[in-house]
C-alpha cells in the first residue's frame, strides 16, 4: 500500500490545475505584456486568473501581485513594511516563534539591520494571544507578522482579532496564510490585513507560483528590479500557465472546501484516537483549533528521522518536525516553542492528509505506525534508559 501523508510540505498537482497548465502552456505562449494579438490573448489570461483570485479573497484584482511563491510574498510584504517604516523611524516588528522560515530568517536579516524583532510565545496550544499582540505594539512599530495556519502542527491563530487591533493602533499587519488558503475560508476583508501571502503548491496547485495580497495603498518595493510587470512591483515575465493552473486550483479546492472538510475531520479523529493508544505519546498544538488534515505526534525515545525512513520502507510519505532541510539535528522551534522538551520534540511526526486520503489509508496508517514506533524504540539508548528508569517519562 501507498500512502501520501504529507500534504503540509506540498500537494500532488489537482488535474484541472494540470489541464489548464497544458491549455495555456500551448494555446497562449504569448508574452502578456506583448501588443500584439498573441500577447494580448495570454494578457487576458493573465487577468482572468487575477480575478478569480481576487475574488476568492475578497480582494480587487489590483491588490494581487504573483511571485514565485510563498517565501518570496512573505519576503517582500515584510521587507516593504519594514523599510517604509524605518523612514519614519519605526524598527519595531512583533511576530511569533512558530512562523516559517520565510518570515523568521526574513525578520533575522532585518534584526542584523538593526530592527528590533519580538517573537511572542503561543503557549502549549500553539496560539498567539491576541492580547499580548496588542501590548507589545508601541509607537515605534512598524509591523505585525502572524501566519494564518501553521504548517507543523496546523495551529490556527486569532488573526481576525489581531488584525482588529492592528488596525485600531495604525500598524501594517502580514499574515502568511501559505498554509491555510484553498483549505478554510480566507477573506482579506474580514481579516483585515494589510499583506497576505499564499503558495499554489499547498493546494493542488504547481510548484513555484504564489500571490502577495498588498491592500491598496500598503508600502511596497520589489524585490526583483526589470520590466513593468505586476504594477512595477515584480519584474520578470509571468509564468502564465502556472498562473491559470493555480487559479484553476483554488477555484476547484474552495469548491470542494465543505466536503473536504467534513471527510478531512473524520479521518483526523480517527488518525488522533488511535495514535493516542500508543504509549507515551501526545499530540501536538490544541485539538480543536487546528487544520482538519494535520496531525502531528510526539513519541517519547522515538527518533523522527529512523521512524520517517521505517515508515517510507512500508510507502508511508510523512514529515518529522525533526530533522531540517539544512541537515542539522537541532530539533523543531515550533515543537519547542509549544514545550516540548528537545528529546521529546526529536520524537515527532506530522501526517497531514489530503482530500484524496480514505479511511482505508487511516486504517494502513494505524496499522504500521504503532509497528514502526516500537521498532525504532527497541534499539534506542533514550527508550532503553526510560524502561529502566534511568530516566523520567515526560509523556
Ligand atoms: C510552504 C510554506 C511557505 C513557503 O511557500 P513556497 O511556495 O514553498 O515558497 C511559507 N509559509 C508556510 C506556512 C508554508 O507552509
Amino acid at each position: 500500500m501507498f500512502v501520501y501523508a504529507d500534504h503540509a510540505a506540498t500537494t500532488k498537482i489537482s488535474p484541472c490545475a494540470l489541464e489548464a497548465y497544458n491549455q495555456t502552456a500551448w494555446a497562449f505562449y504569448g508574452n502578456p505584456s506583448s501588443l500584439h494579438t498573441e500577447g494580448q490573448h495570454a494578457k487576458e489570461v493573465l487577468e482572468k486568473s487575477r480575478e478569480t483570485i481576487a475574488t476568492i479573497l475578497n480582494a480587487t484584482p489590483r491588490e494581487i501581485y504573483f511571485t514565485s511563491g510563498g517565501s518570496e510574498a512573505d519576503n517582500q510584504a515584510i521587507l516593504s513594511a519594514a523599510y517604509a517604516g524605518a523612514k519614519k523611524g519605526k524598527k519595531k516588528i512583533v511576530s511569533t516563534a512558530i512562523e516559517h522560515h520565510a518570515v523568521l530568517h526574513t525578520l533575522e536579516k532585518l534584526k542584523k539591520e538593526g530592527f528590533e524583532i519580538v517573537l511572542l510565545p503561543v503557549g502549549q496550544e500553539g496560539i498567539v494571544k491576541a492580547e499580548d499582540v496588542a501590548n507589545c505594539i508601541g509607537e515605534d512599530t512598524a509591523l505585525v507578522s502572524v501566519m494564518l495556519a501553521n504548517n507543523e502542527i496546523g495551529t490556527l491563530q486569532p488573526v481576525e482579532e489581531i488584525g482588529k487591533i492592528c488596525r485600531e493602533k495604525g500598524v501594517l499587519f502580514h499574515t502568511d496564510a501559505v498554509q491555510a488558503v484553498g483549505h478554510i475560508p480566507v477573506d482579506v476583508a474580514e481579516i483585515g490585513c494589510d499583506y497576505l501571502a499564499l503558495s499554489a503548491h499547498k493546494f493542488g496547485g504547481p510548484k513555484g507560483v504564489g500571490v502577495l495580497f498588498a491592500k491598496r495603498g500598503a508600502p511596497l518595493t520589489p524585490l526583483i528590479e526589470g520590466g513593468a510587470q505586476e504594477s512595477g512591483k515584480r519584474a520578470g515575465t509571468e509564468d502564465l500557465p502556472a498562473i491559470a493552473a493555480m487559479a484553476a486550483a483554488l477555484k476547484a479546492s474552495v469548491a470542494d472546501m465543505g466536503a473536504t472538510n467534513a471527510l478531512l475531520k473524520k479521518l483526523q479523529t480517527k488518525l488522533i484516537e488511535g495514535l493516542s493508544r500508543i504509549p507515551h505519546s501526545a499530540l501536538n498544538g490544541d485539538r480543536e483549533r487546528r487544520l482538519a488534515g494535520n496531525v502531528s505526534f510526539c513519541f517519547e525515545g522515538c527518533e523522527g528521522e529512523a521512524l520517517l525512513l521505517y515508515l517510507d520502507d512500508e510507502g508511508i510519505c510523512a514529515s518529522s518536525g525533526s530533522a531540517c532541510t539544512s541537515g542539522s539535528l537541532d530539533p523543531s522551534h515550533v515543537l519547542l516553542a509549544i514545550g516540548r522538551v528537545h528529546d521529546v520534540a526529536h520524537g515527532s511526526l506530522r501526517l497531514t492528509l489530503g482530500p484524496e486520503n480514505t479511511e482505508a489509508d487511516v486504517d494502513y496508517l494505524l496499522e504500521k505506525i504503532p509497528e514502526v514506533v516500537e521498532k525504532v524504540r527497541s534499539f534506542s539508548p533514550v527508550w532503553r534508559d526510560l524502561k529502566e528508569g534511568k530516566r523520567q517519562f515526560i509523556l
